[in-house]
């Protein structure tokens, strides 16, 4: 069983775990670009994490994580939703290292800036952290530790079929029944192989890991790729860009043509789709759509 997200937490505890594996879910979102392998890594990494994050808040709405750098891999960018949605994209230039440090593919100015936004009305929340500490599993426990939030420890991997990651968590203590419950169960965790994370149906993995541990592990949730790019939000990108550009598009190429980063998805404008782009605001540009 693929691309779900598992919830488990050890039953007299204060320790919760999630658990993710996507398969369709990564290939839709290597579709659209051929990356790779050093950058397909950390999208795949990158976006294992978000549906792990997304699957621990209670909230409604969307979580973007991006990576950024002045490395040869610039931006990573993955954003999940609360229904289990979730899309990336990458953008580098050159060779990307393999291996070695995260920080040696995105240099060493890179941080990871985490933006929730909620649904409803409620207020944007964003969150940075330096991208010390060599890969994406450990500058997000880093930005755990700094923003005093749940002690959480992170595992991540992916290749070009999967992506998967595992994610332990410490909830506040109640009586503390079992103070030993989480040095005990990240040791064990830490025991994962990468190959393990990508191989193992969630049950098997979690029964390597913590067979001797009272797990309880609930329904999984299923996990898509899905973009939310739309006709509407090319066409009011175009309106910024202002009619004169879009004009000269048209006159050099006969259309407009605009591919989603997300998806690939083509979306075409001729002439006539352009006229009524511009029917209704003034001959002076789009300006006034800009967001
Ligand atoms: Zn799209």
């Amino acid at each position: 069983m693929h691309d779900t997200l598992n919830r488990f937490l050890f039953d007299n505890t204060n320790v919760r775990g999630r658990h993710v594996d996507l398969d369709a879910t990564w290939k839709a979102a290597l579709e659209s670009t051929d990356y790779p392998a050093p950058v397909r890594e950390v999208l795949g990494e990158l976006m294992a994490a978000s549906v792990l994050l997304i699957g621990t808040l209670k909230f409604r709405g969307t979580l973007k994580v991006e990576a950024r750098g002045e490395g040869p891999l610039s931006l990573v960018v993955v954003q999940a939703s609360s229904e289990k949605t979730v899309r990336g994209l990458a953008r580098w230039q050159g060779p990307v290292p393999a291996g070695g440090d995260l920080e040696e593919r995105m240099g060493e100015k890179g941080y990871l800036v985490l933006t929730l936004e909620p649904a409803d009305e409620g207020q944007v929340y964003q969150g940075i952290v330096g991208l010390e500490g060599g890969s994406v599993a450990s500058a997000l426990e880093e930005y755990f530790a700094r923003s005093e939030q749940l002690p959480t420890r992170i595992w991540l991997a992916s290749d070009g079929a999967q992506a998967g990651g595992l994610l332990l968590q410490r909830m506040p203590d109640r009586e503390e029944q079992d103070p030993d419950a989480w040095d005990r169960t990240v040791h064990l965790a830490s025991t994962l192989t990468d190959r393990e994370l990508l191989d193992l149906p969630p049950n098997d993995l979690l029964y390597r890991l913590f067979h001797e541990e009272e797990v309880r592990v609930f329904d999984p949730e299923y996990v898509n790729f899905r973009c939310s790019c739309s006709r509407e939000k090319v066409a009011g990108v175009l309106r910024g860009l202002g009619r004169q550009e879009v004009e000269e598009t048209l006159e050099q190429e006969g259309e407009v043509r605009v591919n989603c980063e997300f998806c690939g998805k083509a979306y075409v404008f001729d002439a006539v789709d352009a006229e009524q782009l511009f029917a209704n605001i003034s001959p002076s540009g789009g300006s006034d759509y800009r967001h």
